[in-house]
């Protein structure tokens, strides 16, 4: 099957065969039809996250189950599923509390990649799924069963753009019917925490970025509220909100700034979620006396806090009943020989969702 193989951070990725390994126990094969591109492969392609390579990135992916491995149950051949990158055992510590994105259990396919290039190299699976490929053998942890009539395009971005952004407002804050929400950042993730506070039912929605295309489609999806990042937003949510400053911020970007400005912009007693995941050595420096003198809630989001299970199914509820938009996310889409075009799209920051289409 082909992939695209990043075999040099930052350079251009390859498309090659790669050889894929059989499912085993507790593991499917799925033909992928789509993956979007996330902003975590460009940080991994880039070597920001370090990583060995040659290795396969792409985690946003939706498919087709092709094979089961021994003792999988409740999917069949030909199942439209999504695939995500959360792997998770059902059984540990994290897995019983509810919180399977910290699952601390190590799989087989943790162990050893199902992925061998030409001459026999072992590729790594990146982000544990390495859905920029025309197959991908996963735990069957990582896949939800999809309906019929959901495209597979727009079914993909359930895999990490909606469930991080909707599940950070929904599971990881529990945003309250009336808040004031900020989100800073309107990309894949931002767009997707816009959508998630209408779902909440706040009553305003604050969309920050530099970009003004981007602030026009913050309002398709939800935003009450458009403000430009480079003029004084500190300033502008204090007036939008009576001179207290937001319930709840938004950073979906992973960039120290963006961090920080997300607690600055909080009300007393306000929360600020911190969305997006920086580089390696990233520091933020908060003001100590605000913290607690203010009653500041500072929460971490990985991934939505999502549970596959439960909140893919509860996606496609909202999808159905017209509250959450998917095909309205794709900016573009490209072949898998385009992938170097997609992450240029990313990387300067036009898209929401660029998709891969195998
Ligand atoms: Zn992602
Ligand atoms: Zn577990």
């Amino acid at each position: 099957m082909r992939a695209a193989v990043c075999r040099e951070a930052g350079g251009p990725m390859s498309i090659e065969q790669v050889e894929i390994a059989a499912p085993g126990p507790g593991e499917v094969k799925v033909d992928i039809a789509a993956c979007a591109v996330c902003h975590s492969d460009l940080t991994f392609a880039d070597g920001a996250w370090g990583g060995a390579l040659p290795a396969v990135y792409g985690h946003e992916a939706a498919g087709r189950v092709s094979e089961l491995g021994d003792g999988v149950e409740g999917l069949s051949r030909g199942e439209p599923v999504v695939v995500t990158l959360v792997r998770s055992c059902g059984k540990c510590w994290y897995c019983r509390r509810g919180e399977p994105v910290f699952c601390s259990t190590t799989f087989a396919l943790d162990e050893a990649s199902p992925l061998r290039d030409a001459s026999g190299e072992r590729v790594v699976q990146g982000l544990r799924t390495a859905a920029f490929a025309e197959q991908v053998v996963v735990h069957a942890s990582q896949v939800a069963p999809l309906p019929a009539e959901l495209p597979l395009d727009a079914a993909s971005l359930l895999a990490c753009g909606v469930i991080t952004g909707v599940g950070a407002v929904l599971n990881t804050a529990r945003v309250e019917p009336g808040s004031t929400v900020v989100v800073i950042g309107i990309g894949g993730v931002g767009i997707n925490a816009v959508q998630g506070a209408r779902i909440a039912r706040a009553e305003r929605i604050v969309a920050v970025d530099l970009v003004p295309e981007k602030l026009e489609l913050a309002r398709r999806f939800g935003a009450t509220d458009t403000l430009s990042g480079s003029s004084d937003v500190a300033l502008a949510v204090r007036e939008l909100t009576g001179g207290r400053g937001a319930d709840y911020v938004f950073a979906s970007v992973g960039a120290a700034p963006v961090m920080e400005q997300a607690v600055a912009l909080c009300r007393r007693g306000g929360t600020a979620v911190l969305v997006g995941i920086p580089g390696n050595g990233t520091r933020l420096d908060l003001d100590g006396i605000a913290l607690p003198n203010d009653g500041l809630r500072v929460l971490g989001s990985k991934m939505g806090s999502a549970r596959i299970g439960e909140d893919i199914p509860r996606m496609i509820g909202h999808w159905s009943r017209g509250e959450l938009l998917l095909e309205e996310l794709i900016s573009s889409r490209h072949r898998l020989e385009g992938i170097d075009d997609a992450f240029a799209e990313v990387r300067r920051g036009e898209a929401l969702r660029s998709v891969i289409v195998m």
